[in-house]
């Protein structure tokens, strides 16, 4: 009796356990072949600009860019943490932060080349999703509603990633689907947001560049009808940047056409998987009645560069990779695990990737899921130690220093609200509560004065 029990118990934990999947996002490398350990910090790197790299060492500095090295620890660091993942999505952006007049056509094939190269030497056997970035073009961000040399060539180079239609839909508008793990039922699509890019020149005039809106909604439709679960990836993200107010990435009319569409179609969507802020944060998406229905993922970058963006004070990040674990059969979302480099110790000791955090610890929730990034946005919301723990994490435990009640408001609004026009408003009521919070004490003092007086 005891060892049919013992058989079942065994029975059912290989059950359990092979429903559990896991793979690995990476995002945002900006390889910097110019990088040298030279004498003159401002020399150190063209996408430093004037700024000096005043801390370089071999894995690079936070005013740079990825040096190869940072680029082949991460990649080995991968394969050393889980060499067999489910498959990879990268989300893109591979070359660095210097003016167009400095790369060129030839320049940036060569470095999505040389990462193409390295992911599949350290990845041989596994599938690779992989989305364009905004500076996976020359000039950088202009990528064209139409078939063009770079979406040609990217084609060529990701040919073992793709079937013969991606290879088609890719080199017509830069996005396509696949079937995700080779089973039916399972779906990944992947779309090319930077299209909807406002430094886009040349798609701000159209009503749906390269026609990847009714595209996306067919696949979707045709995957409800076939009971298909679907996740989706691209680079830039809807919505607004949590490091600098009032500041959104789409134009508006695609802003609210991508909204729309996760709106539709969220039953079959399971996650979505970006980047392009180089930070650790995520983007609730609620139906009209207010219930969590989707969360967007934004996973760090491999490159540790400070933003140039003006607004932004002190915006590096430490090198993270993330792999998330999801249910097999549902493409549930039951964890994010993030790994880093402290560049700062990289440089000075040694080579070190380690944990950073995992999410269902960090913030005690059960998975994932809509709901439960639901709670976990209302307890950074409510709790200053929730708070504090996910603003450090979102520069990837690089800067350590307080998230005041501006901060606060910045991060939990852009996580909160995609929407243009509820951002805003719920700028005016997280703010209001916060000048409220903060005239409490005033408040109370003063009362006690005059009750004092009578
Ligand atoms: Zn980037
Ligand atoms: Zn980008």
């Amino acid at each position: 009796m005891a060892a049919v029990k013992l058989l079942l118990s065994c029975l059912l934990f290989t059950e359990v356990h092979a429903l559990s999947g896991n793979f690995w996002h990476i995002t945002d490398l900006h390889w910097d072949p110019t990088y040298k350990l030279t004498d003159t910090p401002e020399l150190v790197c063209a996408s430093s600009g004037e700024r000096p790299a005043a801390s370089a060492g071999i894995f690079g500095d936070y005013a740079c860019d990825s040096p190869w090295h940072l680029i082949n620890s991460s990649v080995y660091a991968m394969k050393d943490i889980l060499p067999d993942p489910d498959f990879i999505v990268w989300t893109g952006d591979d070359t660095p932060h210097v003016p167009n007049k400095d790369l060129g056509e030839e320049a940036v094939l060569h470095i999505i080349g040389n990462l193409t190269h390295i992911i599949k030497k350290v990845f041989p056997y596994i599938k690779v999703y992989s989305a364009l970035g905004n500076h996976d073009y020359h000039p950088k961000s202009q990528l064209p509603a139409g078939p063009n040399y770079i979406y040609n060539q990217t084609a060529e180079m990701w040919r073992d990633w793709l079937d013969p239609e991606s290879q088609e839909t890719f080199k017509k508008g830069g996005y396509y689907t696949e079937k995700l793990l080779s089973r039916t039922g399972f779906r990944m699509l992947v779309l090319n947001t930077n299209l909807y890019y406002d430094q886009n020149k040349l798609t701000q005039d159209m009503d749906d560049p390269a026609g990847q809106f009714s595209w996306a909604d067919q696949v979707l439709t045709k995957a409800a009808d076939s009971k298909e679960k679907v996740y989706i990836i691209g680079h830039v993200p809807p919505g607004f940047f949590e490091k600098k107010r009032s500041k959104p990435w789409f134009t508006p009319k695609f802003n609210q056409r991508y909204l729309d569409l996760i709106q539709k179609h969220h039953s079959v969507i399971l996650g979505q998987f970006f980047g392009h802020h180089h930070t650790d944060s995520f983007r609730m998406f609620y139906n009209s009645e207010d219930s969590p229905i989707s969360v967007m993922f934004l996973s760090p970058g491999v490159t540790p560069w400070k933003t140039t963006l003006p607004g932004v004070v002190d915006g590096a990040n430490n090198p993270g990779i993330r792999v998330f674990e999801y249910d097999t059969q549902t493409l549930l979302v039951k964890d994010v695990v993030t790994y880093y480099l402290n560049l700062t110790y990289a440089n000075a000791a040694s080579e070190r990737w380690e944990k950073e955090y995992r999410l269902t610890e960090s913030f005690r929730v059960p998975e994932a899921s809509p709901a439960s990034m639901h709670q976990v946005l209302e307890r950074i919301a409510n709790n200053p130690c929730y708070l504090q723990k996910y603003y450090e994490f979102n520069s990837v435990s690089y800067d350590l220093t307080e998230c005041n009640s501006d901060c606060r408001v910045d991060h939990v609004c852009a996580a909160r609200e995609v929407d243009f026009k509820r951002y805003e408003h719920c700028l005016e009521k997280e703010g209001a509560a916060a000048i409220y919070s903060g005239l409490l004490p005033v408040l109370s003092v003063a009362v006690s004065l005059v009750l004092a007086t009578r």
